[in-house]
């Protein structure tokens, strides 16, 4: 393998984040391939067993055994890492499988987690479900307001996990102040950026610690493969995070890094332009729905901290009709727009949350949280948004709207 630029930090950490979406991370083998290659193997040889040994012991570097690390990966992780400014990043299966490796690499029976109560059904389940079995304490709170995260620290407090934008209620956490917070208590933050990737908002910037991200949506894009990512300290990566996951192996295959490295490449135009698009939809709808919760919109409470922290809206938002019945109503008018429970895509997309992503959550979680029966979430893609808003006025007329 050759080093290209691209891999060397001193020259890559310069570069602008566009540059870096493209090139950061890049290996070439002998070849001299323009595209990343694929590296689909599980295992390496070795010309000799003190090579092998030596690269064990750490005195040597290459590759072992791809649960260790394997090309392909880990050019998608420099990649990440520099687009986030980041000092490392590791890559996992799924968005779940980053959000679980970044939580329990840190946790131990004793400690308590301060979440917040607006969160993706599977990250709830996590700190409602998982976290009692293992003596993990948790409080769950409005994470919009900035008294509850000073008032939920217990001395055993160790980590605060959210997302922001919250998915799918669209509440705001102020990164600033609760990264802020958390330093002076010694406490680590695991921010969930699925919602925004690196191209919208950077929390590192902010002084978050982890940040992770389900790479299936954004990031991929396409709606193609499932990934996920982890990105913070050299020390927490390599210190904390790789051993769990180097014993537990929710690995990345390199294929699947593969997809996610082309996806790299269209980030910034793709999230900008749905950005745009979602806007433009979010503008219609404004007005013609009971309630729409969209950060892009002067109407949400909290836009102008969105603007502080965000480059732009984002392609995802969520919107509120009378009940389910209509909701679902709506759903099934719909003849451009898919129904859908994946977000990030370049089609748009609309799902129910109550009876789909928030299904595992308990009626009395999903009432707290503000996902009501009516809810519906919509994820604006890269078709011209006048088709989407004429597609939208004709499903909103059948559903008498
Ligand atoms: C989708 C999603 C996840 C989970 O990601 P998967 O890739 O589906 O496992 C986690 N957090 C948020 C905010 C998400 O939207």
């Amino acid at each position: 393998m050759k080093r290209t630029t691209g891999t060397d930090r001193s020259i890559t950490r310069t570069w602008r984040p566009a540059t870096q979406a493209v090139r950061a991370g890049t290996w070439r083998s002998e070849q001299g391939e323009t595209s990343e290659a694929i590296f689909m193997t599980s295992g390496f040889t070795f010309d000799s067993a003190a090579t092998v040994a030596a690269r064990f012991a750490g005195e040597e570097q290459g590759m072992t055994y791809s649960r260790l690390q394997n090309p392909t990966v880990a050019m998608l992780e420099e990649r990440i890492a520099l687009m986030d400014g980041a000092e490392a990043c590791r890559v996992q299966a799924t968005g779940m499988a980053a959000m679980t490796t970044a939580l329990l690499c840190q946790l131990s029976q004793g400690d308590h987690v301060v979440a917040a109560r607006a969160a993706f059904g599977s990250c709830r389940w996590l700190v409602d479900q998982l976290f009692p079995r293992f003596g993990i304490e948790s409080t769950t709170i409005d994470a919009r307001d900035n008294a509850q995260w000073e008032a939920a620290i217990r001395p055993n407090t160790k980590v605060f996990f959210f997302e922001t934008p919250a998915n799918p209620t669209m509440d705001i956490v102020d990164l600033q102040f609760v990264c802020d917070l958390a330093r002076r208590h010694g406490i680590t933050t695991v921010v969930d950026n699925a919602f925004c990737t690196s191209a919208l908002q950077r929390p590192i910037e902010f002084g978050a610690d982890v940040v992770a991200y389900s790479a299936t949506k954004l990031m991929d894009g396409q709606g193609r493969v499932l990934a996920g990512a982890v990105t913070g300290s050299a020390d927490f990566i390599n210190n904390v995070l790789l051993p769990f996951q180097r014993n537990t192996g929710p690995n990345l295959s390199p294929f699947n890094a593969w997809v996610v490295l082309k996806g790299l490449e269209t980030l910034d135009l793709r999230v900008k332009r749905q950005s745009e698009n979602a806007l433009k939809v979010g503008q219609f709808l404004e007005g013609r729905v009971p309630k729409i919760n969209h950060p892009g919109l002067a109407s949400h409470p909290q836009h102008e901290l969105a603007a502080k922290q965000m480059d732009a809206c984002g392609s995802i938002f969520s919107f509120e009709v009378e009940d389910r019945a209509q909701a679902f109503a709506l759903l099934d008018a719909l003849t451009l727009i898919d129904i859908s429970n994946n977000i990030g895509d370049s089609r748009s997309l609309m799902c129910h949350n109550a009876s789909t992503t928030h299904y595992s959550v308990s009626a009395e979680a999903r009432a707290e949280m503000g996902v009501t029966d009516g809810m519906l979430r919509l994820n604006v893609g890269l078709e011209d948004p006048q088709d989407l808003i004429e597609d939208l006025d004709q499903a909103l007329r059948q559903a008498g709207l």
